[in-house]
Formats: structure tokens, sequence, C-alpha cells
């Protein structure tokens, strides 16, 4: 069992989880890599399933790898791919970000035809 970064991440990064990982498994690919889509990602490897960082997530992006909804399902694969080139992945600085309102958050969710 880990736990999934999903797609609703993409272009939000607030990194908000990736102050409360205790392990330092939420990383972001180096610059200068388009290939790789811009969002974070939680190595299956080094998760040890403590779920702390699904709650600080604004935009609710965060699932249990059992619990992914359905849209999202390609994104386990995705987070596993990070193994592969772990080297290439680093844990990031968090910037000043304003959190999401409730709206935000929603217009995301439908952007990716995801209704939870
Ligand atoms: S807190 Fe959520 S949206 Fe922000 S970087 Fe982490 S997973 Fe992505
Ligand atoms: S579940 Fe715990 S160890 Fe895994 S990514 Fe989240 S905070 Fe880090």
């Amino acid at each position: 069992m880990t736990w999934v970064i999903t797609s609703l991440c993409r272009d939000c990064l607030d990194m908000a989880c990736v102050e409360v990982c205790p392990v330092d498994c939420i990383v972001q690919k180096q610059s200068g890599d388009g290939d790789w889509p811009n969002q974070l990602f939680i190595d299956p490897e080094e998760c040890i399933n403590c779920g702390v960082c699904e709650p600080e997530c604004p935009w609710e992006a965060i699932f249990e790898d059992e619990q992914v909804p359905e849209v999202f399902q390609a994104d386990i694969a995705l987070n596993a791919k990070i193994v592969e080139t772990r080297d290439d992945f680093e844990v990031p600085e968090k910037p000043d970000t304003t959190p999401p309102t409730p709206e935000q958050v929603k217009e995301n969710k439908a952007k990716w035809n995801y209704d939870g």
C-alpha cells in the first residue's frame, strides 16, 4: 500500500504536503524535462503510509492507492514510475501560496471530470 498524488495537483503545487511528510518522499521532477506533468509525486518505495499528507492538501489531490477514484487510476502507475529515474526527482521548496477557495477546488475537480 502507498499513497498517490493525482492529477488534481497539476499546476496547483502549493506543496503543503511536502512540509509534513516525515520521510521526504514527496518529490518533484527537476526542471527541464517536459515529459513529466507539472505536479508532485509520492515515491511508493519510501512512503510509510502514515497518511498525514492527505488532509494537508487543499486541492484534495492525495489518495490511498486503494481509494484512488477511477478517473485517476493512471496516476498510480505514474507515481510508481518515478522510482525508475529516482535521482531525477527532488524534494521541492515550499513557495508562498494562497490556499484555494472551495469554488476553485470544485472547478479543478470538474476539469478532470471528477465529482468527488
Ligand atoms: S498539497 Fe496537494 S496540490 Fe499541493 S503539491 Fe501537495 S499534492 Fe499537490
Ligand atoms: S503517507 Fe506519509 S510517508 Fe507517505 S507521502 Fe504521505 S506523508 Fe509521506
